[in-house]
């Protein structure tokens, strides 16, 4: 039997899926029964990057969704609506789902997933999640065994391409972003990735995944990357660091055995040691280190957008619900009510998702991190006993604390630059800590503040 694909958008994503799905020859054999029976758009018109065999191209993707004769419906339109009400209406004809929308997964997933969960069908996103590498198959299969402790990732490619290039050219932020949109790596529009909340929806997908619970999205703690200057990526430069924007989600240590546990899932720009795995991933390539019990720390790293790899991770998505759909066909002949879903799910438990439990998240507060911060203070002595015992009240411990030696060569005689590293501290004491330091007479400003990766990590 042949399994049939409607595909709603014919874009980056769509053209890459449709090609490999046009031309299955080398691959795996099942890909020869897998057939594109239509392709759904915008305009008829629009001239199109590949040849599609004639009279599957059309604007009706409310008749593709309905039509008895599609398997597998895959949304690669972007946005929320139509492709929610599309998705929904897909699942309600009994329709699997092929997804690469990490916009509409994170915040709208929770009620795809129920009613996938009550139709016996499949939702499959390997790649709404950092494009081509399979990090998803493989927190949901053979890391699965594993109790993850933590997820950290560079799952936003504008913006790791934007900071290599600061920390390469010594650029700063808007102009290197004003050359990135010119060159088609930012969007005109660049907010959903310089502001982090791209990761964020990525981030909420994986830690619903890694921990079996869902996120509400709300509860992601986001910072993005526009504050992050020339000074600052030279000061972590000369400590040993790069800055990247990490997206972290992490077992809370002080509640291990909750269920689903309790975590911290964050995205902020991170100083992180230059031997570090992620230290080295640069351009618009992602990577992300999944840490487990008891395999250790595993990293997977590729091109993380681009046709090619998304498609990849859309039709490998496809791929698999075919597979399943034969072993289910060749199950069902001996089931005496095939029809009655209540009864026997046939849904693989390694590729559906069935958590309905929300995971605990803990503020930012009470994050355990590590912290750069640089101060301009009067430059007279004891400036820097003075935040050495302000820190110690808050019971924040310091790991260096440098002056003269990384002077910034701009500043005038009469100030100083302060720069401290801490160990890992809770954040808000460090906060606290900070604004009993603004008050100081000889504090003029404290130009930033970075979280550096904790060492617990
Ligand atoms: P895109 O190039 O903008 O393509 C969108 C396609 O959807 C177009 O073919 C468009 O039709 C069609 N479409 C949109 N709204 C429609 C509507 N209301 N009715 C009918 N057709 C509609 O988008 P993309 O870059 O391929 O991205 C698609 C999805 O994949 C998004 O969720 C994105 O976040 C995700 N994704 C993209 C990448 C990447 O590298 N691009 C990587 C990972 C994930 P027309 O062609 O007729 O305008």
């Amino acid at each position: 039997m042949g399994i049939r694909v409607g595909l709603l958008g014919l874009g980056t994503v769509g053209a890459g899926t449709a090609a490999i799905l046009l031309a299955p020859q080398g691959r795996h054999p099942l890909l020869q029964e897998v057939e594109l029976r239509w392709v759904g758009v915008r305009s008829l018109t629009k001239p199109r990057p590949l040849h599609l065999p004639s009279g599957i191209l059309t604007t009706d993707l409310e008749q593709i969704v309905r039509d008895p004769e599609v398997d597998v419906v895959v949304e690669v339109m972007g946005g929320i609506e139509p492709a929610l009400s599309l998705i929904l209406e897909a699942i309600a004809h009994g329709k699997h789902i092929v997804t690469a929308n990490k916009a509409l997964m994170a915040r709208h997933g929770d009620d795809i997933y129920t009613a996938a969960n009550q139709a016996g069908v499949y939702v499959m996103l390997e790649a709404a999640v950092a494009g081509g590498i399979p990090i998803i198959q493989a927190l949901k299969q053979t890391l699965g065994v594993n109790k993850i402790q933590a997820i950290t990732g560079i799952i936003n490619g504008t913006t790791n391409y934007i900071l290599t290039r600061m920390q390469e050219e010594g650029g700063e932020f808007a102009d290197i972003l004003a050359d990135a949109q010119s060159l088609g790596y930012a969007e005109s529009d660049p907010t959903a990735d310089v502001d982090g909340l791209d990761a964020a929806d990525k981030i909420s997908i994986l830690a619903g995944l890694a921990f079996r619970g869902r996120i509400k999205l709300e509860d992601v703690y986001c910072e993005g990357i526009r504050s992050i200057t020339k000074v600052d990526i030279a000061y972590a430069e000369q400590l040993g660091f790069v800055i990247k924007l990490l997206a972290i989600a992490a077992r809370d240590k002080a509640h291990p055995d909750q269920s689903p546990p309790r975590l911290s899932v964050r995205v902020h720009p991170t100083l992180i040691p230059k031997a570090h795995p992620l230290a080295s991933i640069n351009g618009v390539y992602n990577a992300v280190s999944v840490v487990g019990e008891p395999l250790g720390e595993v990293v997977f790293e590729g091109p993380g957008a681009g046709a090619g790899a998304t498609a990849s991770s859309v039709v490998a998505d496809i791929l698999q619900i075919a597979a399943m759909i034969k072993t289910q066909a060749a199950w069902q002949v001996g089931i005496e009510n095939q029809s009655d879903r209540s009864q026997v799910s046939l849904l693989n438990p390694l590729l559906s998702c069935a958590t309905m439990e929300y995971c605990e998240i803990s503020p930012i507060e009470a994050v355990n991190t590590r912290f750069y911060a640089r101060f301009i203070t009067s430059d007279q002595p004891g400036v820097i006993g003075k935040l050495g015992t302000i820190f110690g009240h808050h019971q924040v411990s310091i790991e260096s604390i440098f002056q003269k030696d990384l002077r910034n060569k701009d500043l005038p005689n009469t100030v100083a630059e302060i720069v401290v590293i801490t160990h890992d501290v809770l954040e808000g004491n460090f906060r606290g800590a900070i604004a009993e330091i603004q008050q100081l007479d000889t504090v003029q400003s404290i130009p930033s503040i970075l979280r550096a990766l904790e060492q617990s990590l």
